[in-house]
């Protein structure tokens, strides 16, 4: 049974106030994630070292789980603290060697912190090494390139023994790079453009434009799933926007093959406006270069010239099968491709143009009261903060 889990973090271009930041914010996501498994777990940074301390009764199990979710963490090791006599470290060294499937070669690697401990490091490595040794026939030593390493650390409280790395999924803690707006649909793309970001340390508050009547509640309530599936790393706001005297409008002055043009264009606005509202940075959509008519370079031109805040496109580098991939790994596929359309499969005109102007944008526009409707669609946000909560379909 183990009784602690060590927790490494990338250290790069981690300094002074930086480091304490990163780290008490990594500390706090911990704790948080691993509060849904119940009380008893605490969360600690001696010496610059990240620890959870498990209580008795876990499930070593739900616990990697839980902190596979928490990015920042680069990998973790669960660590059994045993008294400090040389025997039961033996045992205990032992045991740990073989909890992962049994490695060809090892290497015993102790530190003393305790001084009055009657061995020193290299007689503790010489002997837990010749136990290991005796009991598995087969294993030999390696001190270059072992499958595994067993640590020991003698601190005055205890030996400390570890051995198991386990990968945690990189990135940085949520919440230190601040926080974006992304424009939520209920697609493939854009719960894995707000994967990445989340990945890089960026909250988000996601943003859903909804037009009731034209689409149907279920289209609202797949976004909220959506936005509950990615609430597994980190908590997302879900602000939802009523769109559709927008689009009314639209419907009503624009030409059909700037309609899309024009709607991602009060998208932004709004989105823009709403970024300002909360504090958020940027703007994170799930467009990738070339997908579709809207997203040719010349369309995004006409659609970012509305705002002057940073637009994030995670997924611009990334082919459809790739966000496919990782949208399977992040498990937002099955939900993204149910079939209840939101307004940009809805209203898309059968022939949008592909390269629009910023003049035809505008002239589009002109009979649009530009200000009103963004301000009444900002008036008329609907926000709530989802969190692990299983939205019901
Ligand atoms: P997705 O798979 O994310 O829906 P898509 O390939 O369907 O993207 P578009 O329909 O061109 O592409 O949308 C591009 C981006 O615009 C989306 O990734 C999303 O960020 C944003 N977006 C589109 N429709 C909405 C909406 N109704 N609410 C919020 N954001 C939207
Ligand atoms: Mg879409």
């Amino acid at each position: 049974m183990y009784d602690k889990v060590l927790v490494r973090f990338g250290e790069v271009g981690l300094k002074g106030k930086n480091r304490a930041f990163f780290i008490n914010s990594l500390a706090r996501n911990i704790r948080r994630s691993l509060k849904q498994l119940g009380p008893g777990y605490s969360v600690s940074a001696p010496y610059g070292r990240l620890f959870v301390d498990l209580p008795p009764e876990h499930d070593f199990n739900a616990v990697s789980a839980a902190l596979q979710k928490v990015f920042g963490l680069v990998s973790f090791s669960p660590v059994v603290r045993q008294e400090l006599d040389m025997e039961l470290i033996k045992e205990a060294a032992l045991q740990e060697l073989l909890a992962d499937g049994r490695p060809a070669t090892f290497k015993v690697a102790a530190r003393r912190s305790f001084k009055n401990f009657p061995l020193n490091s290299m007689e503790i490595n010489r002997e837990v090494g010749g136990h290991l040794l005796r009991n598995c026939p087969g294993l030999k030593v390696d001190v270059h390139s072992p499958q595994r390493v067993v640590n020991i650390e003698v601190r005055p409280e205890g030996a400390f023994v570890f051995s198991r790395v386990i990968p945690g999924p990189g990135g940085l803690p949520v919440g230190v790079t601040g926080k974006g707006v992304l424009l939520l649909s209920g697609g493939i793309d854009s719960p894995v453009a707000g994967w990445l970001a989340m990945k890089r340390g960026i909250a988000l508050e996601a943003v859903y434009f909804d037009t009731p009547p034209f689409t149907s509640p279920r289209a609202l309530n797949k976004v909220e799933r959506l936005a509950g599936i990615l609430s597994r790393w980190a908590p997302v706001n879900l602000h939802v926007v009523n769109f559709t005297p927008v689009q009314t409008e639209i419907m009503k002055h624009v030409p059909e093959d700037l309609t899309i043009t024009v709607m991602r264009r009060f998208m932004f606005r709004v989105a823009e406006v709403l970024a300002r509202r909360v504090g958020a940075l940027a703007l994170i959509t799930g467009e990738s270069v070339g997908q579709v008519a809207s997203q040719t370079l010349e369309s995004m031109a006409v659609i970012n010239s509305v705002v002057s805040i940073p637009v994030l496109r995670p997924l611009a580098g990334l082919d459809k099968v790739e966000i496919m991939d990782l949208s399977r790994r992040i498990e937002t596929y099955d939900t993204s491709i149910e079939p209840y359309q939101d307004c940009c499969t809805l209203f898309v005109s059968p022939r949008p143009k592909t390269r629009p102007t910023l003049a035809q944008a505008e002239a589009a526009e002109a009979k649009l009261d530009v200000g009103s409707l963004v301000d009444a669609a900002v008036a008329g946000i609907d926000s709530r903060t989802i969190w692990r909560e299983e939205v019901q379909s």
